[in-house]
């Protein structure tokens, strides 16, 4: 096992790109709250521009919690993921983070609170959220949907807004070629492109992704992965939401791992993917069940 997030081949190959640093300095894994193999441990970048701090974040739905007591963090630029079965909680953390539901606890963006602000100032401040269910305009071109993602642009001129299209045009060829397509006629790995190209169009320093590869073929999820990879690069952090442990454990450098709403298990990828009770649960023989 390496220090840098990278678990070496397997299904999906190399997509860490090599730039994920070391982040924690231990490898280890940690229980939470433990104080070890914290990403804060380690080279994770002082709180400031694009640094996600949750703390101690609770979510209730009518008195029953979803989300308990979850405690996380991303760095500037990292792959941060949360694993964990069906009804975890892993959405609501996502939507709360985004504005989408309220939750009590400490929620800090670039050094900024963000308790108290709605959906539109958080994606603002350089966040944006794309949904399990994509939610594109299907009777709408894959053009205006990406202008929709634009919204934070909006001040900055038409010349940006061009150059983020171009962006996603590079990052996603298969969009530039559909450009004139209603999204409503799109497979789905090509839906999943357009929400994420959607979202970047914002050019957010922090993507939120919920399950990108729910219901896609292996061969798109690798490619759906490979680009989360390149984000990196780009100084985009991701917070990922997956099913998928294993793609998301190779793609990720540090992992949470989400059980009836808290946080039982957390470290390095790389490290948790050689953990006997992640390997157990979710990557051995049946963990598809879940
Ligand atoms: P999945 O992988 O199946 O999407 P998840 O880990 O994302 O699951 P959530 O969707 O966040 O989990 O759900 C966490 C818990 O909260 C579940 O028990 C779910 O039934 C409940 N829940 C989610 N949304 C609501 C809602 N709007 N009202 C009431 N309960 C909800």
């Amino acid at each position: 096992m390496t220090h840098d997030g990278r678990t070496g081949g397997g299904l999906i190959g190399d997509l860490t790109g090599g730039a994920a640093g070391d982040v924690t300095g231990s490898g280890d894994v940690a229980q939470p709250g433990t104080g070890r193999g914290g990403i804060a441990g380690g080279a994770m970048a002082a709180a400031g521009s694009g640094v996600l701090e949750v703390s101690h974040l609770s979510v209730s739905y009518g008195g029953i919690g979803a989300v308990r007591d979850v405690s996380l963090q991303v760095g500037a630029g990292q792959i941060v993921t949360v694993i964990g079965p069906n009804g975890a909680g892993k959405t609501t953390l996502l939507n709360a983070i985004m504005g989408v539901h309220s939750g009590r606890g400490g929620l800090r963006f670039s050094g900024q609170d963000l308790q108290g602000l709605g959906i539109e100032d958080r994606v603002r401040a350089g966040i944006c959220l794309v949904p399990e269910k994509r939610e594109l305009f299907g009777t709408m071109t894959v053009e205006d949907n990406l202008r929709l993602g634009a919204f934070r642009l909006r001040g900055a001129g038409r010349a940006a807004a061009r150059a983020a299209m171009e962006d996603v045009y590079t990052l996603f060829p298969r969009l530039r070629e559909r450009r004139g397509q209603h999204a409503g006629t799109l497979s789905g790995g090509e839906r999943q492109m357009l929400a994420m190209g959607r979202a970047l169009m914002a050019r957010p320093d922090l993507l939120l992704l919920d399950e990108p590869s729910l219901g896609l073929a292996p061969l798109i999820v690798r490619d759906i992965f490979r680009i989360v990879a390149g984000l990196r690069s780009r100084g985009c952090a991701v917070l990922l939401v997956e099913q998928n442990a294993r793609a998301a454990l190779q793609v990720s450098d540090y992992a949470y791992v989400l059980e009836t709403g808290q946080v039982v298990l957390e470290g390095p990828s790389a490290a948790l993917a050689g953990d006997a009770r992640v390997v157990a649960t979710y990557l051995g023989a049946g963990a598809d069940a879940l």
